[in-house]
């Protein structure tokens, strides 16, 4: 295969003998041996095949083959949710004693790990500035295991330069877990600049439609075999019905992912200039302060637009219930617009600093461009702003 997505459309489990073309659902806990001399054979790991699925599944199995082969990666591990697959990767990669170097505009939840969970087990942390080089490394200490990014953030939408980070990580001997559910692996593959981990909450643009929970975690085969281990004994496993769901989902992924951005490029450029808007936020847009940078490193700018409103909460709130289509929900990546007041919701937990650190002003509104038709986005967006 030459180009990935027909890998997304085509890679597939083996057929049954019914001979099936649409991947049946493994709706099952366990699967059964020949005979006890198998049994010993499979849990000796001796003979390839099927023990329990919390272990593996051939509807998990075939989803983890696609999102190795779009993402680049040797071997991969599906989770719960998108924060299954980040506390279950750090928690088999960390011991005690550990550092975390994080740029500091992180999802809520992962925020929550680093400054409240972990450091129960004695792992410390320390936060960057996407833009500002130099402090990167002057935060490396001989405790560090790892650097944690995302890129672009959510939802401060902030760049960090992969190919400078893969340098980084390299001269400092660490390893580089990069959370790339904004980009998906239709925008960038974090493994061509030395990535040792990608994850995804395949909540977001993998399942694409809103529907079911998931986490991925792909990467070196060594740091796999770990978190395996843990994952194995701990017990966050994704359901296969949600494995089968996320890899039909795969077949549409780069389909969608691009419509995602071709509207939500054309958003930006419509609110660019609104005069009920401080600033539009998009990484294609040329005012985006890391404009260079976005085209350099990501295919297209994405499905993600951030809007400041002039006026701050009070407006913000005035702008989203005058909203007639958009939903307004915490999800994103969806097939329908949605709109989320993160100050008020997915960060409310951050301070008023942390919050103002990473660009989450009273007035900042995410909207994850939908896939309905440009003009009716564009005609609910302006009459709202219109009447704020
Ligand atoms: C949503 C999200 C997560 C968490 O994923 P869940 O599937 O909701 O657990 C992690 N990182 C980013 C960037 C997200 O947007």
């Amino acid at each position: 295969m030459n180009d990935s997505n027909t890998g997304a459309i085509r890679l597939q489990t083996q057929r049954s003998h019914y001979r099936e073309h649409s991947v049946p659902l493994y709706l099952t806990s366990s699967f059964v041996f020949e005979d006890a001399e198998q049994a010993r054979a499979v849990f000796a790991e001796e003979e390839a095949g099927q023990v329990y699925s919390r272990y593996a599944n051939p509807n998990i199995d075939e989803l983890l083959e696609k999102m190795c082969y779009l993402e680049k990666a040797e071997d991969g591990f599906a989770f719960a949710s998108g924060m299954g697959a980040i506390f279950g990767s750090l928690g088999a990669l960390l011991q005690s004693g550990d550092h975390v170097l994080a740029c500091r505009s992180l999802f809520g939840s992962t925020h929550q790990l680093l400054t409240n969970i972990f450091p129960k087990w004695g792992v410390s942390y320390s936060y960057a500035d996407a833009g500002n080089p130099e402090e990167w490394e002057s935060l490396i200490t001989p405790a560090t295991k790892l650097i944690l990014i995302e890129t672009p953030s959510n939802p401060g939408l902030e760049l960090i330069d992969l190919e400078w980070l893969g340098e980084l990580k390299q001269k400092h001997n660490l390893l580089l877990v990069v959370d790339n559910c904004f980009a998906t692996p239709v925008l960038q593959n974090p493994t061509d600049f030395g990535a040792d981990l990608v994850l995804h909450s395949a909540t977001k643009y993998i399942d694409g439609q809103g529907r079911v929970l998931g986490g991925i975690a792909v990467g070196k085969s060594d740091l796999i075999a770990q978190i395996r281990y843990f994952a194995r004994h701990t017990g966050p496993a994704m359901s296969p019905f949600n494995a089968w769901v996320l890899s039909k989902s795969l077949e549409t992924l780069r389909l969608r992912v691009e419509k995602h951005c071709e509207n939500a490029l054309k958003l930006a450029e419509t609110l660019e200039g609104n005069p009920a808007l401080e600033k539009v936020n998009y990484p294609f847009l040329p005012s985006f302060p890391q404009y260079e940078l976005a085209k350099k490193q990501m295919r297209l700018g994405g499905g993600i637009v951030t809007l400041e409103v002039k006026g701050g909460y009070d407006a913000a709130k005035r702008f989203i219930d005058n909203l007639q289509m958009a939903s307004i929900s915490a999800n994103l990546g969806d097939t329908r617009t949605i709109v989320t007041h993160p100050a008020s919701t997915t960060h409310s937990k951050l301070s008023e600093q942390e919050r103002a650190a990473t660009g989450i002003t009273p007035g900042l509104v995410r909207v994850s461009v939908g896939l309905e038709s440009i003009a009716d986005i564009i005609s609910d967006v302006t009459q709202a702003l219109e009447r704020v």
